[in-house]
């Protein structure tokens, strides 16, 4: 048994419900997509719940699924997934989390939680708070995209069961709390260094010329999502494959190095609607033949969903399907072919939602049932039946020939 190459095609958000003024169709059944039913027609399918059954998954967790771990094992919280989406390394002990660069009065109350959505200077105002120490913890702090920020701390006696500091909405800063006995040094530290924050950056130079030209103040750090690292081994070393991934958007990417995949910039790859489907479609070709897995995301139909635009994701299907037509011409079934969603993101309810998704396998020697097309209601008929998000890379590396035997 040679041991077959892996192509996972997550098309984001891509499940749908059927929509009346469209003959009561979901956008999968609409969208000419002739390389998807193609995966379909020549392997099995089946649909899946990501997380659990009624359960609304989120991008992140969904993934850490698809990757076949256990989301609520290994998810502690949204910090360290920005982390690595930052490339800061985290070590055991460290607590992660996101943060937003805010605008806050004289009296710690919030009056821009975006500190009007500030696009420069947030390098230098990170840099005036990074290397800090509050009492014996050290702070690691990196400014990501716009007004969006990282938080680490590191040192003794840390626990990420603090509650937020945040406040979601203008007004009254909170004060962070131990959700455990274990955690209250942490929420100490923690509101020592919102604090410290407002001292540092209110009287930064980046602020004081913001002011002058009637801006907001990014004076204040809001972190939120608090995490710690999760007991998570990487594929690499739980499967012996070399793992890839195509990705645009900062939180896949994050969860992709987290899970020990290399994750090349792809110029092109934006993560917006308007993404180089051939860049993708290249850098996949170019990483399948270094590497045992490769993994592409395509957010695309997850924006058209949320924004309820049923004819914009029709588009961003036909054109994920140029994308994977081109990827399967150049890779003539010597990979097994992996296409699926990470959650439903109907157009009708402009968020996620609990309804399972479509998934599709198929490989040069693997079984072919009835299934001949790629949508929901087609897929419920198919082989695989009906599976939870972490049972599909276990069933994908059994059809790679990719699995151990237990037993003699
Ligand atoms: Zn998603
Ligand atoms: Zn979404």
């Amino acid at each position: 048994m040679t041991a077959k190459k892996i192509l996972m095609v997550v098309c984001d958000g891509v499940s749908d419900r059927p929509v009346k003024q469209f003959e009561g169709k979901t956008p999968l059944q609409v969208a000419r997509k002739p390389a998807m039913d193609a995966v379909a027609r020549n392997g099995v399918s089946g649909t899946m719940d990501v997380i659990a059954p009624g359960v609304i998954p989120g991008s992140d967790t969904a993934h850490l699924a698809l990757f076949g771990y256990d989301p609520y094992r290994v998810y502690t919280g949204r910090g360290p997934i920005e982390a690595a989406g930052a490339e800061i390394p985290l070590v055991e002990g460290d607590v992660a989390f996101r943060c937003n660069f805010a605008t806050s009065d004289d009296h710690m109350r919030i009056t821009d939680r975006r500190a009007g959505r500030i696009r420069s200077g947030t390098a230098e105002l990170a840099t005036a708070l990074s290397g800090m120490k509050v009492e014996d913890v050290e702070v690691i702090f990196k400014e990501a995209s716009e007004h969006r920020a990282v938080l680490v701390l590191r040192g003794p006696g840390l626990d990420h069961r603090v509650t937020e500091v945040d406040p979601h909405r203008e007004g009254e800063i909170l004060k962070a709390r131990a959700e455990s006995p274990d955690a209250e040094k942490t929420a100490r530290i923690l509101n020592a260094f919102v604090e410290k924050s407002y001292d540092i950056l209110s009287k930064h130079p980046v602020n004081k010329r913001r002011e002058k030209e009637g801006l907001p103040p990014a004076n204040i750090i809001l972190p939120r999502g608090a995490g710690s690292l999760g007991e998570l081994e990487p594929l690499p070393q739980r499967f012996g494959m070399k793992c890839a991934a195509v990705a645009g958007v900062t939180l896949v990417k994050g969860i992709c190095r987290m899970v020990g995949m290399d994750v090349p910039d792809v110029e092109g790859a934006t993560g917006a609607l308007d993404t180089d489907y051939t860049a993708k479609a290249e850098a996949a070709i170019g990483l399948l033949e270094e590497n045992d897995l490769v993994f592409i995301n395509v957010k695309a139909p997850d924006i058209a969903g949320h924004d309820g635009d049923f004819q914009g994701k029709v588009l961003a299907i036909e054109n994920i399907d140029m994308m994977l037509g081109r990827i399967l011409e150049s890779i003539h079934e010597e990979a097994v072919v992996v296409l699926t969603a990470d959650h439903s993101t109907p157009v009708t309810v402009k968020d996620h939602s609990a309804d399972p998704v479509p998934v599709a396998v198929s490989g040069a020697d693997s079984r072919v049932d009835g299934v001949r097309a790629f949508d929901e209601i087609s897929a419920a008929s198919g082989a695989i039946g009906r599976i939870r998000g972490m049972d599909l890379l276990p069933i994908v590396l059994g059809m790679a020939n990719r699995s151990s035997k237990f037993g003699a």
